[in-house]
């Protein structure tokens, strides 16, 4: 029988011992410092694929450590919740363009089941003001800041650099989302952020096909505290989907990279087309924070994420949703290889986004002609 070259799915719960004394060391090792033994224990607390997986997602975020979860929202929750410290936990600041998942993640648990002390802070004119975040920064002293590198759905860009720089001089810690942003275009960790959370759902696994979240730093302690954390509440990644992620993330770059090209040449078909009132990408001189993502980027890349809004508002998404369905799929994810769109005020909710004619289209890696011919052809049948 041949050997395979990568790691085999463990599926076993638990793993066996040959004797009492062996596992007893490893029970003692474990307690000590959670993952040391070199034995596996009980998938709940580490797996072979798993920890495979790790390795290659650390690698690509150039850290120390990563830490797989069942979800996006799981590792979110697995980064803030080691920084909650009883009486001692104070104020945690959040940008307030997140995804919307986060922001009721925020509310419901943070804020009303935890009664943890939550601030916000939001953009004028669609960008983050430095000169406020510092004195909000100095007047609530909050422990943690958490934002997005791209935001989602209106694709901020903040002056991340010199937001890390502010919330460090004021002693705060912080969390980044770089699920938009991906390790291609953006290391946080580089920049002095402590932890980066990532959905791997998206363009990490890249063909809507798992649902897994990652935290990623280099501080060992946050890597003890977040292992207990995921073992504790049992939010693991499980084999099955830590191989298939293994996998498809051997095709990351290339993926990503050409979604970033696709999305630039899109955005700016769309951006001169008469049927389209407004386009919104990072890489566009017209996007609020153009210079931004071109500072935190440089050319490597925009993202892959656009969003706009059509002329004639909802009846005339109707019509280019309906037109376009059979190529570019309605699905409520993105960063799949295969283009996929949501209309924005009926799945994030009109108070927030009061756009009736706003599509976040997730661009795939699609040969282009064929993508903006379909597109064309979509927009064409709206009248307006
Ligand atoms: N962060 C961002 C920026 C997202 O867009 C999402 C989901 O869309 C999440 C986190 C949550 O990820 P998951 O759905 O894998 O839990």
């Amino acid at each position: 029988m041949g050997s395979s070259h990568r790691t085999p799915i463990y599926r076993d719960a638990g793993f066996t011992f040959e004797n009492i004394a062996e596992a007893e060391q490893a029970f003692i090792d474990e307690s000590l410092v959670p993952q040391s033994s070199r034995h596996s224990i009980y998938t709940r607390w580490g797996n072979p694929n798993v920890i495979s997986t790790e390795r290659i997602l650390a690698k690509l975020e150039g850290c120390e450590w990563s830490l797989l979860t069942a979800s996006g929202m799981a590792a979110i929750d697995t980064a803030l919740s080691i920084f909650q410290n009883g009486a001692q936990t104070g104020t945690w600041l959040f940008f307030s363009e997140l995804y919307g998942g986060t922001n009721v993640y925020i509310e419901e648990v943070l804020k009303r089941t935890r009664g943890i002390n939550i601030e916000r802070i939001e953009p004028q004119s669609q960008t983050y003001n430095l000169e406020e975040l510092d004195n909000r920064l100095k007047d609530l002293k909050p422990k943690l800041l958490f934002f997005e590198s791209i935001s989602n759905p209106l694709l901020i860009v903040p002056e991340a650099k010199q937001v890390i720089q502010l919330a460090k001089k004021h002693g705060t810690k912080v969390i980044v989302d770089n699920t938009f942003g991906t390790p291609y275009l953006w290391h946080p960790l580089e920049d002095g952020a402590d932890l980066v959370v990532h959905s791997a759902t998206k363009y990490l696994g890249g063909h809507g096909n798992l649902t897994a979240g990652v935290v990623c730093g280099n501080d060992s302690e946050f890597k003890t505290k977040a292992l207990k954390y995921r073992k504790f509440v049992g939010s693991i990644l499980s084999p099955d989907d830590a191989y298939r992620l293994e996998t498809q993330l051997t095709t990351f770059e290339l993926r990503f990279h050409r979604q970033c090209e696709n999305a630039a040449l899109l955005a700016r078909f769309l951006d001169s087309h008469e049927k389209v009132k407004s386009v919104r990408y990072p890489g566009l001189r017209s996007h609020p924070t153009f210079e931004q993502a071109v500072e935190l980027f440089g050319e490597k890349g925009f993202g892959a994420m656009i969003t706009f809004e059509l002329q004639g508002g909802r009846p005339s998404c109707d019509i280019f949703v309906d037109s376009i369905s059979e190529t570019v799929a309605y699905v409520p994810t993105l960063g799949d290889v295969n283009s996929t769109l949501v209309h924005v005020s009926t799945v994030f909710g009109t108070d927030r986004y009061p756009f009736e004619g706003m599509i976040r289209f997730s661009v795939g890696c699609e040969p282009y002609k064929q993508l903006g011919a379909q597109i064309s052809a979509a927009l064409d049948n709206i009248s307006v």
